[in-house]
């Protein structure tokens, strides 16, 4: 006799006292109904064999010298089952060693599933969350969990991204309406602020996530920054919750810093230069990259990571490097070979040069944009009169129903000819 017949008993006395008041009888009618009803589902038993045992209690397994598992695991028909201190199959949920897993009703540990609102991996875990925070992947979607454990919902910032928490905890993919405005998630949940394919169409994103149905589109660009005018730039930026684009050099190290404050705004980060030195850049392909890893280096410390996104200094049109016959047709094809986008622009603000006067820059401005869907202007975030000009301008453009967008992989480049 095994230990296993003993147990049953013991557990069967317990049945017997707390149930007192039934007689003996009906109860013994009540147990074979229970005995027969057991028999009839799988498994099947055979008090002689070798496998699965049941009685009114539960399944336990006999291995073939009469023992059988308890508080243990054991793979039986490609299933994992788990056996409670009695040597009972368990069902239902169940925390071993310190992790959750849930049992079928068949006793077979549930895998890669939800089961209610909670996931089991493919070990059969479910981890549980409460006491930890932050994202989790769980069947293919991304939750937020609060400081509580609870799943966070409604619309969620993270880092520089904005999420959207449907009901259930799961981060939102695909087209959301809220609000009256059209939003798109893409397929880690992120909200985008880009141009964006569904899979049917091209659709503009705005900087804050909506959907642009028109085309009056401007996209700032400042050149030779950060300086000593950049952070009154961003605050004006900031205020006005406008992105814009920058694309940095390193002339004014002390100010290298506003590259990640830039960065972290939402702003776009390209390379410009690190010296802007035309003689020395454009005297060889060689020099050139060189320059432009520099260049990426100081970006990747302010912001954490490297940018695919530049402009020439002088633009691809310059004539500027005309003393290396050739040298722009080649970086340029280089540019594209390296998967870099460079980018020039089609609106001057007339402030390389031209005029000092912040009136006569919010003119060239207002102009520029009247004659363009998409405008990309050129300025310099070094000089003083041109942020007095944006200043004005941002306020002017918004009321006359333009929208401000950083330059992204699938904006417009702008390009000019290459003529050299
Ligand atoms: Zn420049």
């Amino acid at each position: 006799m095994c230990l296993r017949r003993q147990t049953i008993r013991k557990m069967n006395n317990k049945r017997f006292k707390t149930v007192g008041k039934v007689s003996s009888k009906i109860l013994a009618v009540i147990m074979t109904f229970a005995i027969v009803l057991s028999l009839s589902v799988e498994p099947s038993i055979d008090s002689n064999a070798v496998g699965w045992k049941g009685n009114t209690s539960g399944w336990w397994y006999e291995e073939s010298d009469g023992s059988y598992p308890s508080e243990s695991w054991k793979q039986i028909d490609g299933s994992w089952y788990y056996f409670d201190s009695a040597g009972y199959m368990v069902t239902g949920w169940r925390k071993i060693s310190g992790v959750y897993y849930y049992f079928e009703s068949s006793g077979a540990m549930a895998a890669d599933k939800w089961i209610g609102d909670y996931y089991v991996d493919a070990s059969g875990a479910w981890t549980e969350t409460a006491g930890s925070t932050g994202w989790v992947m769980r069947g293919g979607k991304w939750y937020f969990y609060n400081e509580d454990g609870s799943a966070a919902t409604g619309w969620k910032k993270s880092g520089r991204d904005w999420y959207y928490l449907d009901a259930d905890g799961s981060a939102h993919t695909g087209w959301l309406s809220d609000g009256g405005d059209w939003y798109y998630m893409d397929s880690d949940g992120k909200m985008s602020i880009d141009w964006i394919w569904d899979g049917s169409a091209w659709y503009l994103m705005s900087s804050e996530g909506k959907w642009i149905s028109d085309n009056k589109i401007i996209y700032l660009t400042f050149d030779d920054g950060p300086g000593p005018y950049t952070q009154r730039l961003l605050n004006i930026l900031d205020k006005n919750g406008v992105k814009a684009t920058f694309f940095v050099t390193a002339a004014y190290p002390e100010y290298s810093y506003l590259i990640g404050t830039e960065y972290n705004a939402g702003h776009s980060i390209g390379v410009h230069t690190y010296t802007h030195n035309y003689q020395k850049i454009y005297s060889s392909e060689a020099a050139y990259w060189s320059d432009f890893e520099r260049m990426e280096s100081v970006i990747q410390a302010q912001t954490g990571s490297r940018t695919n996104m530049f402009r020439f200094p002088g633009g691809s049109s310059n004539l500027v490097s005309s003393f290396n016959s050739g040298v722009m047709t080649r970086l340029t094809t280089q540019a594209t070979q390296k998967g870099y986008t460079y980018y020039d622009w089609n609106v001057l603000s007339g402030d390389a040069g031209d005029t000092t006067d912040s009136s006569k820059i919010l003119e060239n401005l207002k102009n520029g944009v009247k004659t363009h869907n998409e405008s990309v202007i050129l300025c310099h975030d070094i000089k003083d009169y041109t942020i007095d000009a944006v200043e004005d301008f941002i306020p002017w453009a918004l009321a006359n129903g333009y929208t401000f967008q950083p330059l992204s992989e699938n904006s417009i480049t702008a390009h000019h000819t290459v003529q050299n």
